[in-house]
């Protein structure tokens, strides 16, 4: 992992601030759904200093993606409705 510093403000996905970006070359997996430090990582295609193709990936935290620390809303499960009649 690379950590760019050619980077914009505000990030080229999603126009929301964000805490940290890192640049990947390679093949990587993302796993948010036990994350309590970020909300959401947007992918913006680029390139390594060799013009490779690599991916910038911006994290966002919870309060930057605008979910303001309220966990639930179904993303945890557990209260599916069951009354089907
Ligand atoms: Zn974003």
């Amino acid at each position: 992992m690379y950590v760019p510093t050619d980077v914009p403000d505000r990030c080229p996905a999603c126009d929301c601030p964000y805490e940290s970006v890192s640049r990947h070359t390679g093949g990587f997996s993302v796993n948010l759904l036990d994350n309590e430090r970020y909300q959401r990582v947007c992918f913006y295609p680029t390139s390594d200093e060799e013009e490779s193709p690599a991916l910038d990936c911006y994290h966002h935290t919870h309060a930057e993606a605008g979910v303001d620390g309220s966990a639930g809303r179904g993303v945890d499960g557990g209260d599916t409705p069951s009354a089907e009649r």
